[in-house]
């Protein structure tokens, strides 16, 4: 992963831009009816029978990921799943997106063919068409701007402002890996400076380097919770941490919360890395961030069809706003909850 490899290299210029495109868009195919024109007129067309979900991610070099460690193949898959996340966490079926790239000429075609056989495989996974995009070049770097379009029934869509005291909050999968999986490739990164042929062995940690370079949107959610008949009253996906999430849906929702550190959900292999790397889990959970995992509220009738699923773990309960949000630690202690984010390990 971390060797540089030397091999034959195209550069952008001799294809031109249009070339460039064409190459890099020609094996993607239209999956929805939906889909009336894609790429390769001057605008897509759409033809949606429900209400239009729309949300769009600006990615830059050195900001959002490092190609150091990050493949290309990753960070496209990457980019296009985190974006979809956002198309599940209101409820709606992701159906289109565009991607708009900006690539300095340091960058040869290989490596843009990497990216788009990621972006091809999100497609192909998450059910998704291409249906266009923008192609330029930039002074330094890489920049990645994608919009993902969905699809819902208006009853369906489920806002950050639909919780009320005593709904349960639920999160989906795992939390901390993400984070953690970055801990481990950073810290490679920095033995491959001092020896570059030194290879790391991954391999114990591949549960969290693969949350951290290859994260999945929850598509499964909203269709579990579709089939178990239960309607989040307020659903936000964790791109930041679970903290400021539940900070985001008690203030949309004008609610408090009571979170329970004992229910947080963590795979051992986040316990194990935790414990290496002398950082508290908790922490690691609250405001590791890039979990992409849902994070909703459900009305406490629904408790018994979601209960024992093994996909869904229940963390807390929403309150009165006046009774604040808190996180109710093991030793039954009270503290309240901070948007930390991950700037809260800078200091360590
Ligand atoms: P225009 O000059 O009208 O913006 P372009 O030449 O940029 O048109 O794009 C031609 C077609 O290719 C359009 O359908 C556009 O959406 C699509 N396209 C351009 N760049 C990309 C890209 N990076 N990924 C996917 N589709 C793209
Ligand atoms: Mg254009």
């Amino acid at each position: 992963m971390l060797e540089d490899k030397k091999q034959e290299r195209i550069s952008l210029e001799t294809l031109g831009e249009f070339g460039l495109i064409r190459h890099l868009t020609e094996h993607f195919t239209i999956r929805h009816k939906s889909t009336l024109k894609g790429i390769g007129d001057d605008a897509a067309v759409l033809d949606f029978t429900d209400k239009t979900v729309l949300t769009t991610d600006l990615l830059v070099e050195g900001v959002h990921f490092d190609l150091s460690y990050m493949p290309l193949k990753h960070l496209g898959y990457k980019a296009i799943a985190v974006n979809l996340s956002d198309v599940y966490a209101m409820n709606a079926k992701a159906t289109q997106v565009t991607v708009s790239i900006a690539v300095s000429n340091r960058f040869p075609l290989e490596a843009l063919e990497e990216l788009y056989a990621g972006i091809a495989l999100a497609c192909k996974k998450f059910g998704v068409d291409l249906v266009g995009g923008d192609t330029t070049s930039s002074q330094k770097g890489m920049l990645i701007s994608i919009t993902a379009l969905g699809e819902a029934k208006e009853a369906d869509i489920v806002y950050r402002s639909g919780a009320k005291p005593n709904d349960l909050l639920v999160v989906s999968g795992d939390l901390g890996g993400a984070y953690m999986g970055l801990q481990v490739l950073e810290r490679e990164k920095e033995v491959f400076k001092v020896n570059p042929n030194n290879q790391p062995d991954l391999e114990p940690y591949s549960y969290i380097v693969e949350r951290q370079l290859k994260p999945e949107a929850r598509k499964d959610i909203p269709e579990l919770l579709k089939a178990l008949v239960v309607r989040p009253t307020a659903m936000i996906d964790i791109s930041d941490g679970l903290s400021s999430e539940i900070l985001h849906l008690c203030q949309e929702s004008k609610v408090g919360c009571n979170l329970f550190e004992e229910k947080i959900p963590l795979d051992p292999t986040v316990i194990a890395a935790c414990e290496e790397f002398s950082m508290d889990s908790t922490l690691v959970a609250l405001s590791g961030g890039e979990d992409y995992e849902l994070l909703f509220t459900i009305d406490q009738q629904d408790f018994d069809k979601i209960k024992g699923n093994p996909h869904l773990t229940v963390v807390g309960h929403m309150t009165d706003a006046s009774e604040g949000t808190h996180l109710v630690t093991r030793a039954n202690t009270k503290i309240p909850l901070t948007a930390q984010g991950w700037n809260s390990f800078e200091s360590e």
